[in-house]
C-alpha cells in the first residue's frame, strides 16, 4: 500500500553521458543532469544537519561528474555512487521527484 503522495520510479537508467533517467510509476519521465544532481546531494557532508545549510561547494565538484552505480535504499529512496567517489548521499524518491528539472514549480 502506498500513499499516492509517494512517486516511485519503475526504471533508473545511467546514461553514458552523465545524465541519469527516471521513468516514474504515473509515467512521467526525468531527466536529471549528474552534476545537479551531485550538487543537490543531501548527505551530512554536504548539508549541515543542524541547520540544513549547504556545506558543499559546487565549485569543487566536476563538471562532468557521473553516477556509477545506483544503489536501492530500502523502498524509498536510492543511494548514488558519483565518478568523484562521493556515494554517502540518499535520494529519497520524495525528494528526488521535486528535483525533476521539468517539474520546477
Ligand atoms: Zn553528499
Amino acid at each position: 500500500m502506498t500513499a499516492p503522495e509517494t512517486p516511485r520510479p519503475t526504471r533508473i537508467t545511467p546514461f553514458p553521458n552523465g545524465e541519469l533517467g527516471v521513468v516514474w510509476e504515473d509515467g512521467h519521465q526525468s531527466i536529471y543532469e549528474g552534476y545537479a544532481l551531485r550538487c543537490a546531494c543531501p548527505c551530512a557532508a554536504c548539508v549541515d544537519e543542524m541547520t540544513g545549510m549547504k556545506i558543499l561547494d559546487d565549485e569543487q565538484v566536476p563538471k562532468d561528474v557521473k553516477p556509477l552505480e545506483i544503489h536501492p535504499v530500502g523502498r524509498y529512496g536510492i543511494s548514488i555512487v558519483w565518478s568523484d567517489k562521493h556515494d554517502t548521499g540518499i535520494y529519497t524518491f520524495i525528494r528526488l521527484r521535486k528535483l525533476c528539472p521539468c517539474c520546477d514549480r
